[in-house]
This record gives C-alpha cells, sequence and structure tokens, in this order.
C-alpha cells in the first residue's frame, strides 16, 4: 500500500532541494528570451537538464526541433501522465507571458515526480512545446502533437501559466480563421461604373452581415467575432477588383464555433451573390477551445489548496468568462486535462508587458513557481498512486 500523504511530502521537499536550480532555469530564459520555433537556448538547457536527473529524453519530436518528450518510468507499465513546459517569449517584451515559469515549474514538477514513482505503475513525462505564441513553424505545437496523436494515448495532462491570480480550471476559447477574398470588375468608378463588379462593395455588405449574426448568438458560448478589411481597392477612381476580409471566430463551445464559422462563412457568400462578385473563403481551425475536465481539476485544485496557495474554488474557475485562446485547447480536446494559473504580479498588471516579465524574477514570481512546481508534482504522482481517478477523468472526458 503507497503512502501518497508521504510521497507527496517528498514531493514538496525535492522542489525546494531544487529551488535554486529551477530559479536558475527560470532566470536563464528570462535573461536569453527566444521566439517561437527558434528556442535553441532554453531546448538546450531543459532537455539537458531532464537527461541529468535520468530522463530518456526524445528530442526535435515532429520534425519540431525545439520540441521534446521526457519520460521516467516508474514500477512497470501503467499510466501515462504528463506535465507540459512552454519557454517560448515574445518580440520586445522578452517573457512578457511569463512562459520562463511554465518551464521551470514542468521541469521540477516532473523530476520531483520522477524521485517519488518507483513503486508506482506508469511513467510520467515532460513534454516540451515550443511557439504557443504561435511564430514560426513550430507554431502552436500542441496543435501539431496533437494530430499527431500525441495525446490520444495519455491519461491526464496538466500545467501552470503565470498570471495575476491564482486559479484552476479556466476556460479558454476556440478560435477558428474565416478568410474571404472577393473578386470583381475593376473599371471607372465614373465614367464606367456598370462595367463595373465592386469587391469592396460585396465585402462590406458580408462584414456587415456577419456583425447581424451576433443577435442570434447563443449568450453561454461566449461567442466573439472579430475581424478586419485586409484590402479595398487600389485608388478611389478605380471600382475595386478585388478586397480582403479576415475573421476571427471564437467560442468555449467548439462545436457551435465549427457553426457560427459556418454561418461568417455563409454571409460571404451571400453578399458575393448578391453583388455579382466571386468569392473564395479560406475557413479552418486555428486553436480549440479548452474540454474542462472536472475529476483532474478538482485534483490538480486540491493540491495548490493543501499547499496554502489563494486558488479560487475551483467551480468559480471553471465558471468564469473565458478571455483568450490557447493551443492547450487543443490537447483538452485528445486528453483529460487541467490547466492552472499562479499569481505572480499584481492585479491589472497586463499580459504581454513587460511589467508580467520583470514579476517572473521578483520573490512573489519565485515563490509561486516554488509552490506551481510543488502542485504539479504532487498531482502527477497522485494520478499514478491513485489511477481510479484517471478513471473517473476518462469516463468524463468520453461523457462530455
Ligand atoms: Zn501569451
Ligand atoms: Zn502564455
Amino acid at each position: 500500500m503507497v503512502d501518497l500523504d508521504s510521497l507527496k511530502k517528498q514531493v514538496q521537499e525535492t522542489v525546494d532541494e531544487k529551488r535554486s536550480l529551477l530559479e536558475k532555469i527560470a532566470k536563464y530564459l528570462y535573461d536569453n528570451p527566444e521566439l517561437g520555433s527558434e528556442e535553441f537556448k532554453a531546448f538546450k538547457l531543459l532537455t539537458e537538464t531532464l537527461e541529468e536527473h535520468g530522463f530518456n529524453v526524445e528530442k526535435g519530436v515532429y520534425d519540431m526541433p525545439t520540441a521534446f518528450i521526457a519520460t521516467y518510468k516508474g514500477k512497470g507499465p501503467g499510466p501515462r501522465v504528463a506535465v507540459l513546459a512552454e519557454y517560448d517569449a515574445l518580440p520586445g517584451v522578452g517573457h512578457g507571458c511569463g512562459h520562463n515559469l511554465i518551464a521551470s515549474s514542468a521541469i521540477g514538477a516532473g523530476i520531483a515526480a520522477s524521485k517519488a514513482i518507483k513503486d508506482l505503475a506508469g511513467e510520467i513525462m515532460v513534454i516540451g512545446t515550443p511557439a504557443e505564441e504561435g511564430h514560426g513553424p513550430s507554431g502552436g505545437s500542441k496543435v501539431i502533437m496533437a494530430n499527431h496523436g500525441l495525446f490520444d494515448d495519455i491519461d491526464g495532462v496538466i500545467m501552470l501559466h503565470p498570471s495575476t491570480s491564482w486559479g484552476v480550471g479556466n476556460q479558454a476559447l476556440g478560435i477558428s480563421k474565416c478568410r474571404m477574398v472577393f473578386k470583381g470588375q475593376t473599371s471607372h468608378a465614373a465614367a464606367s461604373p456598370h462595367l463595373g463588379r465592386n469587391a469592396l462593395n460585396a465585402a462590406t455588405l458580408a462584414y456587415m452581415a456577419t456583425h447581424m449574426l451576433r443577435q442570434e448568438a447563443r449568450r453561454d458560448a461566449n461567442l466573439v467575432i472579430h475581424g478586419i478589411i485586409e484590402e479595398g481597392g487600389e485608388a478611389m477612381n478605380i471600382i475595386p477588383d478585388r478586397a480582403v476580409l479576415d475573421f476571427g471566430v471564437r467560442s468555449s463551445d467548439q462545436e457551435y464555433l465549427d457553426e457560427m464559422v459556418d454561418k461568417v462563412a455563409r454571409c460571404g457568400e451571400g453578399a458575393a451573390h448578391a453583388m455579382g462578385v466571386e468569392v473564395e473563403i479560406d475557413k479552418h481551425r486555428f486553436y480549440a477551445s479548452k474540454k474542462l475536465n472536472y475529476p483532474m481539476v478538482r485534483t490538480l485544485w486540491q493540491n495548490y489548496k493543501d499547499l496554502g496557495a489563494p486558488v479560487k474554488d475551483w467551480k468559480e474557475s471553471v465558471q468564469a468568462m473565458p478571455m483568450a485562446s490557447t493551443d492547450y485547447g487543443d490537447v483538452s480536446q485528445k486528453a483529460p486535462a487541467a490547466g492552472s494559473y499562479i499569481g505572480i504580479a499584481p492585479t491589472g498588471t497586463p499580459g504581454h508587458s513587460i511589467k508580467l516579465a520583470e514579476a517572473t524574477m521578483t520573490q512573489t514570481g519565485l515563490d509561486a513557481l516554488n509552490t506551481g512546481a510543488k502542485a504539479l508534482g504532487m498531482t502527477l504522482v497522485e494520478l499514478l498512486a491513485k489511477p481510479e481517478i484517471l478513471k473517473e477523468a476518462k469516463e468524463y472526458f468520453d461523457s462530455h
């Protein structure tokens, strides 16, 4: 009979022992911010650290040079649980999204959990997922990994993200893109307008029709439609023969999102028909919405709570209005997953800012890193020690 409490205690002790290593990793990434798909320094440090701690590391997976899968096996075959690391920075604001702490906490959680699972069946994984911010060929790497089936046989996935408050189980909006290219006929705008077919008029009509969809939107699905007129003609005395609209459509409900993207596309088709121009419509999923898994959320939340972290009640978090989109959404559509936020900066600190980057290096930021690594590590161990949680998570996943 495994004593889960003492294993969790051991995880906490290891994270404390590794405190300076974890802070060094966070600082090194902070000092050497790298854009997505180019995180070579971070990749080297993270993979070397995991290898030094006995992990088997597959590097450059799925043709993404800075992606990795690190595995540490327990006592024999059993469930597989994973923590995800991000390590890409942003132009101008360095680690303004705080991914240096995501990487460091995942490494800390993985190492600490690895030392506590020698009597447990199964394995833990630390998965290095580059370019979360979408930069470069590995952009949205979790989507690429999800499409390759990586998460299909992983039983539980967790991670954290720095923020201005603490919480577990927040929703995320799915985002799909819908780009419309209208093609008409140029003509002199005053002398021979009757010979032209105005692509901009069709685009304008499509833009307005898309606005009108909003009235019928499902209120519980957090629909957001945002778009721009990318091209609208060359000169005012020429009837435009080409106009381009680019829309982002977001919702917390993936099925509903797919349905709404079709409706937005229909606005383009209808407008083109009305104005007698042609339209080409390219619609595709970008990031999926997050599929919440309550058993996973509850387990991760309880570990934060036990550590004394000021986490909101998870029931509040799962109902909070989702604001952003992430490639973690695609992971959650493939495997039972839970995400968490650690509070490193005062309320009102903007995301993607130098202020948030600086907050990762404050005492508050580094203390949050320590707590986050512990909560993630304890959860990895708990999931292997109590496979019934994973079973419940799988049942929940299949039925939602
Ligand atoms: Zn970001
Ligand atoms: Zn981020």
